[in-house]
């Protein structure tokens, strides 16, 4: 199936129920509606020109036009780009030219992003950019007014030519190791990963999903809008860009009853000081996934009453899900491991090294198998052929699978510390510390040391109104509870750690910090 016909049937089965609410500009969708809005905007694609294969930029924060634009897209058979709205002048002007974009849709600006502006400036570079438009601007009104030259026989028409395995998206990595990887997905990929997770979480249409995180990343789009479309399911976008307080607003005034997030919002969220005046009664399961799930985080999560929360765990590449936790599975397997494989996935661990599989119990890399997998980095065959191969598709994440088939990720490959020929999890560390009293956040990182190789660094975020740790005390703490190897040599208290805009850690960027800091 393709997505068009996916969302024609939802419009068809539950055109009266909510489909889209978007809290900061008071838009409220029924399926109806939104089926509407996205033909006409589909027509109006279709009106200026845009044919199956083309390129479409969107680049903007959330807001109810995006879903139109993603599913509208779809429908022609163009291939959406979903472009990071961090991005500045320079990374713009590098995807337009990657990517190809013949049309462009922003928005006008965002807090201290003036996108118009930088569209600007990257305009003389790109020559293949034919068009611009921007959210609820003329240009806007412009395109939508093009349907009236395209009829709706023409979209049915076009809708018969596409085929589930046709790309529809180029989805750039987070950028969390380095430069984005613009991974191509079709219908078929994400379409089936999103109404698989929707079955994880038992979605019907009755269920209200508050999705805090962006759009222009799958865990928005795909678990998000295409987990909605497949079951009736209604998305509610609680702000444009991340605020825990107007996010927990969303989920208790929408009477949510899920919840996503990647693990530094719901510990933002968690940790606000109003959290106590928000009654989530409603919200039944909710995902935290996209980097190390703290199971401090998520023990508390269940105990405030979401019972059937799940952590995911994914990449782009692959959909982006592989593993999630079930609804039945036990308490320790629910804070502790990412789940077991995702229905119809495989799942290898193999040495990084030599490729061999290894035993249960045994660390090595996860690989990935299946209809998720993506056609490739869109046009670097020689990148896509080093994490593509026979099909399986390389995480570069470690992690250990149990008998039963329950995983723990340990940490990413590249983020791997070696002290003195110790290899170190940083991500055991963290957990350790996370059990501090006074610690609110902390991540670990190693960096170059003479006599070690390499040493621990621990970056903290203290609670709120205690007094910054020192490093002593920090060591004071881990000692004899934590192996001596793994205790942090230097401890660094900051307010903020550097971020992508999918809420992971920059760990990249923390290792140049403290390694200019150290001289
Ligand atoms: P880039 O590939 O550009 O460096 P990225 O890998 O962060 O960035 P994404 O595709 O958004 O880009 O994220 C996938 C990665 O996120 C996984 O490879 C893994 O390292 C991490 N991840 C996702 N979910 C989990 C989870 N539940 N637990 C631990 N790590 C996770
Ligand atoms: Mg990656």
């Amino acid at each position: 199936q393709t997505i068009g016909a996916c969302l024609d049937a939802t419009v068809e089965r539950f055109g009266d129920r909510d489909a889209l609410v978007d809290r900061a500009q008071g838009v409220r969708l029924t399926y109806a509606e939104l089926g509407e809005q996205v033909d006409r905007l589909a027509r109006g694609l279709v009106g200026a020109g845009i044919e199956k294969g083309d390129r479409v930029g969107i680049w903007a924060p959330n807001r109810s036009e995006w879903v139109l634009v993603q599913f509208a897209t779809a429908k022609v058979g163009a291939i959406l780009v979903t472009i990071n709205p961090a991005y500045r002048t320079h990374e713009l002007t590098y995807v337009l030219n990657q990517a190809g974009i013949r049309m462009l849709v922003t928005a006008a600006s965002f807090k201290t992003s003036d996108y118009v502006a930088m569209v600007e400036a990257a305009r003389p570079e790109c020559p293949g950019l034919e068009q611009v438009v921007v959210l609820g601007e003329e240009s806007w009104d412009a395109l939508l007014a093009r349907a009236d030259e395209v009829s709706p026989e023409r979209l049915t028409l076009l809708a018969s030519e596409l085929d589930p395995h046709d790309p529809i998206n180029i989805q750039y990595t987070s950028g969390t190791t380095g430069f984005p990887k613009g991974a191509t997905l079709s219908h078929h990929n994400i379409l089936n990963n999103g109404y698989l997770v929707g079955e994880m979480c038992r979605y019907t249409e009755a269920d209200r999903i508050c999705i805090p995180v962006p759009f222009y990343h799958c865990f928005g789009m795909v678990m998000g809008n295409l987990a909605a479309i497949t079951h009736g399911a209604c998305m509610v976008i609680p702000a444009a860009g991340f605020d825990p307080a107007l996010t927990l607003a969303a989920a208790a005034e929408e009477r949510c009853t899920s919840l996503y997030g990647v693990p530094t919002m719901f510990i933002a969220e968690w940790n606000l000081p109003t959290f106590g005046d928000y009654d989530l009664s409603s919200v039944r399961t909710g995902i935290m996934a996209g980097s190390p799930c703290p199971a401090s985080m998520m023990t508390r999560l269940i105990e405030s009453g979401i019972e059937e929360v799940t952590i995911a765990y994914g990449m782009t590449e692959t959909s982006p899900v592989s593993m999630q936790n079930r609804v039945d599975d036990t308490f320790e397997q629910k804070v502790n491991t990412v789940g077991s494989v995702h229905p119809h996935l495989e799942i290898k661990v193999v040495d990084p090294v030599t490729g061999e599989t290894v035993p249960r119990g045994t660390p090595g890399e996860f690989c990935t198998k299946g209809y998720s997998v993506m056609l490739g980095y869109w046009e670097e065959p020689e990148k896509t052929a080093e994490v593509l191969v026979d099909g399986w598709m390389r995480t570069g994440d470690i992690g250990v699978m149990d008998d039963d088939g329950f995983v723990q990720i340990t940490g990413r490959i590249k983020d791997m510390v070696i002290r003195g020929g110790e290899n170190v999890y940083p991500r055991e560390v963290e957990e350790f510390l996370y059990s501090h009293p006074d610690i609110q956040d902390v991540q670990v990182i190693g960096v170059p040391d003479e006599k070690y190789g390499e040493e621990l660094c621990a970056w903290v975020r203290m609670r709120d109104g205690v007094e910054p740790l020192t490093a002593e005390a920090v060591r004071e703490y881990c000692a004899g509870r934590l192996a001596h190897y793994k205790v942090p040599r230097y401890v660094k208290v900051v307010d903020e750690f550097p971020m992508t805009v999918t809420g992971k850690v920059r760990k990249v960027e923390m290792r140049q910090v403290t390694v200019a800091e150290l001289g």
